[in-house]
């Protein structure tokens, strides 16, 4: 094998690029991607690099990728996938064939319904460019209104506030945080927002998004209009399957992978953001997660499956936020949930651990300021993977340690 092409310069692109390297891959390895900066982390976009104008965290810098051998193309597209010849058409007109290609397209963010063009006073967060627009409008005197609230808009609520923002933010049901997180953990992140000032307006049906020179007006079925100097929509994100449906692959919400990354296609992998994979840890159910760390894994997975290796993915998913000084993590998935005990800890602190019918312990989620609850949720990420039965009531027992129930 002489030449792996890796379509999508993001987190996972990135680190599967380099894996290559450390696995001993020796042929040529290309990596591409549409934006026109090295691959960079995108978690800090919605946290630090809007409170203090960063310049994007890069994954490696320029001088590490020419060590490496990795050739990087930024700026530039995809344009189409040739399976049977092998080859990929970036949007130059050029042709790059491969002998083992990997898809890591990513996502991006949901279009509000209806809106098209480019609008100047409503905005998405995923890019660093992204960022750095929104961030004009975060400083005193302007107010911002965020649609949605999942954990993007509510980190942007949260970085807005901490530069002097008003913020109102929109949520059509009934509270926020509805996807995979418990309620009870939800509340405390809704209570600290309206105690920094934000103003939540969950349950609102949103009839139209405008804009004009002056302002951006959010107009709600109820007749209200909000009106602000900026809109964030963040509804969540679709994953980038075009390329890969054009060829021909098989897509389920996502690029339809086996345990091992692999498409449709055996000499095409995906992982990221934009693949639906097997999760064994739960019976094989298929997922697809956008996740940072996840990211992460597959990248270096899909480098170990790439040069022909056999390994599973074994992931326990696994999500962090950050808001003010809160941090939010979630391992595992609830769904099944029969039993859900929880632990009280220092400082407001807790975690509510998520248990089937048959006493397994599916998932955990916990919140508090600082890192309150990261090594106890470690520990049940532990836990999951190993199948673990635990104890209700030793969970919940904030003196029992976490480790001796993992050891038992
Ligand atoms: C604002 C923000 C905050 C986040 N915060 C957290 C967090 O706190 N915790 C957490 O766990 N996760 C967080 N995430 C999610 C995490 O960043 C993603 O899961 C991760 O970036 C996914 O990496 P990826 O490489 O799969 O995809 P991406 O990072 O989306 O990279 C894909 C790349 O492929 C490129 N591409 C797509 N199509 C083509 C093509 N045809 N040709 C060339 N290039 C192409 C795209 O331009 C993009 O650069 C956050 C995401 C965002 C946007």
């Amino acid at each position: 094998m002489d030449q792996i092409v890796i379509v999508g310069a993001g987190e996972c692109g990135a680190r599967a690029a380099f894996a290559l390297r450390e696995k001993g891959f020796k042929g040529k390895v290309t990596l591409i991607g549409a934006e026109s900066v090295l691959p960079y982390e995108r978690p800090p976009l919605s946290k630090d690099a809007l409170l203090h104008g960063h310049e994007p965290k890069l994954v490696s810098d320029a001088a590490r990728y020419t060590e490496a051998g990795i050739d990087v193309i930024t700026g530039m597209s995809v344009e189409s996938v040739d399976a049977a010849a092998r080859s990929v058409r970036l949007s130059d007109g050029y042709n790059v064939p491969y002998d083992r290609l990997l898809l890591a397209t990513g996502a991006r963010p949901r279009p509000f319904p209806g809106l098209r063009g480019s609008n100047w006073r409503i905005k998405t967060l995923r890019t660093h460019r992204d960022a750095v627009l929104i961030r004009e409008s975060l400083q005193p005197g302007k107010h911002i209104a965020v649609i949605g609230g999942g954990f993007i808009g509510l980190e942007l609520a949260a970085t807005a506030r901490k530069r002097g923002a008003s913020v109102t933010l929109v949520e059509g049901l009934p509270r926020i945080l509805t996807r995979g997180v418990p309620e009870a953990v939800a509340e405390v992140v809704a209570e600290r927002h309206k105690a920094e000032g934000v103003n939540i307006i969950c349950g609102a049906r949103i009839k139209a998004l405008e804009e004009t020179r002056a302002e951006a007006r959010v107009v709600l079925e109820d007749g209200r209009t909000i009106r602000v100097d900026m809109i964030v929509v963040g509804i969540g994100a679709m994953p980038n399957t075009e390329l890969a449906s054009e060829a021909g692959l098989k897509i389920e919400n996502g690029i339809a992978v086996d345990e091992h990354l692999r498409t449709s296609d055996p000499h095409i992998f995906a992982a990221g953001d934009c693949c639906s994979f097997p999760l064994a840890h739960y019976g094989g159910r298929r997922v697809r997660l956008e996740a940072w760390r996840n990211a992460q894994d597959q990248g270096l997975l899909a480098a170990t499956n790439l040069l022909g290796g056999k390994e599973a993915i074994a992931t326990v998913p696994w999500f962090w936020s950050d808001q003010y000084d809160l941090t939010l993590q979630i391992a595992g998935i609830a769904d099944g949930t029969v039993i859900t005990v929880r632990r009280n800890m220092a400082d407001g602190a807790f975690i509510l651990f998520h248990l089937d019918v048959t006493g397994r312990l599916l998932a955990a989620s916990g919140i508090g300021p600082g890192n309150a609850i990261a090594r106890d949720i470690r520990l049940a990420e532990m836990m999951i993977a190993n199948g673990a039965r635990p104890d209700p009531l030793a969970l919940a027992a904030p003196e029992t340690k976490l480790k001796s129930l993992l050891a038992a």
